[in-house]
């Protein structure tokens, strides 16, 4: 987080030294976090953006590449849903840094490099997909935990709609595996111990 907030628990008889009530401090700390949660997934969404088109070309599944192409247009929506949840907070839409999907990206690339285009790729690339929608998944449960928590109605349910998007991302993901990529990344293995 980038703020560093004063605990508002430590000001005697619930009043903080600005005269402020501390639940609204509290509240307004809360809302804090919630705003930086927000630019760290928005910022995440715009690095997927990028990132998601070039997973689809290096996958060789059909089903895969479908998937994924299909992901991508969803994530599209969920950065204009983002940018709706800024303004339902009255913040201007701004994205900051978020390092863990940095690197989950770059993992992603690393796996698409070492691994032998074919299905191997492909399962590679699904264990890099996997570790992605995971990320948005406690991301978006928590944000929209925060925004219930806030009394922000709306923003909760935007949330959420992204939140079941990113679980069936994962489900998808985890059917195009056990369906087809892995059964042909198994055939593939035993081929090349021929
Ligand atoms: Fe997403
Ligand atoms: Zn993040
Ligand atoms: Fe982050
Ligand atoms: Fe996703």
């Amino acid at each position: 987080m980038q703020n560093k907030t004063k605990h508002a628990s430590k000001s005697p008889k619930g009043v903080s030294k600005s005269g402020k009530d501390i639940n609204e401090m509290e509240s307004s700390q809360l809302m804090q976090l919630f705003e930086d949660q927000l630019k760290d997934i928005y910022w995440a969404e715009k690095a997927l953006i990028k990132a998601l088109p070039k997973m689809s070309k290096n996958a060789t599944s059909e089903e895969l590449t479908e998937a994924l192409d299909n992901h991508l247009k969803e994530t599209e929506g969920q950065v204009s849903r983002l940018e709706k949840v800024f303004e339902l907070i009255e913040k201007k839409a701004a994205a900051k840094k978020c390092d863990a999907m940095e690197g989950l990206i770059k993992e992603g690339e690393s796996i698409m490099e070492e691994c032998e285009e074919g299905p191997m790729r492909d399962a590679g690339i699904i264990a890099a997909g996997q570790k992605i929608e995971h990320y948005e998944i406690a991301s978006y449960g928590t944000l929209q935990t925060f925004a219930t928590t806030l009394g922000l109605t709306e923003a909760a349910e935007l949330l959420e709609l992204t939140l079941e998007e990113e679980k069936t991302a994962d489900e998808t993901l985890t059917e195009v595996a056990m369906s087809v990529v892995n059964v042909k990344a198994l055939e593939a293995s035993k081929e090349e111990d021929k």
